[in-house]
């Protein structure tokens, strides 16, 4: 791989502290100089206060090695000429959305003109009934609705809480509106982070990998933006919601520090090699058409081209219930498929 992007929360680390190898796994990236970057959809606190943590866990990171969607979305507000915004974050966000002119929503000041747009961000239990009907009276007014992400759900401690999702699809559905989104898994956020890691621009975004705990977010998003989407069994990783999501990861990994054990660090080298040689032995041999119609493997193939014996039509052309290969007896029912 060429470069990698981290979700944060859930991936590097949870309310229980780092996960472990994370920081062996940043160390290893950046004493072999493979580009990556950050990319959260945490709002619920500004990205100082992510560098923070992370220094806190041991790992030195700056603040422009984490891409957040509040930048992306003073940058939408000023390309739009929204102005003035009314911001829903916490308080502590309200920083990383200096140059905007905030009104309403969680700044405290009242709005003495209509906002051009409203800012939807993880309020958690800040939530309260009279924001949500401010929002609503603004974009009933033909406000713009400006989300900050659609994350259904993240691990709180050991119990799933509600993220900024169902928040934004509630004011959508009174509204009757559709919320511009600001980070993971637009497009937009996605190109922005793999143009942000520098690499030469012939670089295939397939050779760079999102590694995160959300399966719409972190893994459906980045396939569709052409990087790979591997997902980790840490953070809100549930089995039940891979098996049934229908979004199927490029890798599923036991946790980010699985990234530095397993798979190779250089680009384009036996790690790909070796991934080739795994997915192979997960297809099994090509299967082969059974002549009644069943599909068998490889051998029943090349056990239909052996030419019959004394002059009698191939008993394996007939597909019985058992072959003969390799000095070995076969059951085609059981070892083979079954053509029936
Ligand atoms: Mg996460």
């Amino acid at each position: 791989m060429r470069g990698f992007l981290f979700d944060l929360d859930g991936t590097m680390y949870t309310d229980a502290g780092a996960v472990p190898g994370a920081l062996e796994t940043i160390g290893a990236l950046r004493s072999r100089r493979i580009p990556f970057r950050f990319v959260t959809n945490t709002t619920g606190r500004p990205r100082s206060k992510l560098v923070e943590r992370l220094r806190g866990y041991g790992l030195e990171v700056t603040a422009d090695e984490i891409l957040t969607p509040v930048r992306a979305a003073v940058v939408l507000c000023q390309e739009q000429g929204y102005r003035p915004v009314a911001p829903y974050v916490p308080e502590a966000t309200l920083e990383d959305l200096q140059g905007l002119d905030l009104v309403a929503g969680t700044t405290g000041r009242a709005a003495t003109a209509r906002p051009g747009a409203v800012i939807i961000g993880d309020l958690g239990d800040l939530w309260t009934y009279e924001l949500l009907q401010e929002a609503f009276g603004f974009l009933l007014d033909g406000v713009e609705l400006v989300a900050l992400s659609r994350d259904r759900y993240w691990l709180k401690g050991n119990q799933l809480v509600l993220d900024a999702g169902p928040f934004v699809a509630a004011l959508e559905y009174a509204s009757s509106r559709t919320a511009r989104v600001t980070g993971k898994p637009t497009r937009q956020f996605y190109d922005a982070a793999v143009k942000s890691l520098g690499l030469p621009p012939d670089t295939s975004p397939g050779d760079i990998a999102m590694i995160g705990d959300d399966l719409w977010s972190d893994v459906r998003g980045a396939q569709e933006a052409g990087c790979q989407g591997w997902l980790v069994r840490t953070g809100k990783f549930r089995d039940e919601q891979l098996s049934e999501s229908g979004v199927v990861p490029d890798r599923v990994l036991g946790s980010v520090a699985e990234r530095s054990r397993r798979l190779d660090l250089r680009a384009g080298s036996g790690g790909d090699r070796r991934r080739e040689r795994r997915d192979r032995r997960q297809r099994g041999p090509p299967v082969g058409l059974c002549p009644l119609g069943g599909r068998h493997r490889q051998m029943l193939g090349r056990q239909q081209r052996r030419r019959p014996r004394n002059g009698l039509e191939n008993p394996l052309r007939q597909c019985p219930g058992r072959l003969r290969g390799r000095g070995r007896s076969l059951n085609a029912a059981s070892t083979l498929g079954s053509c029936t």
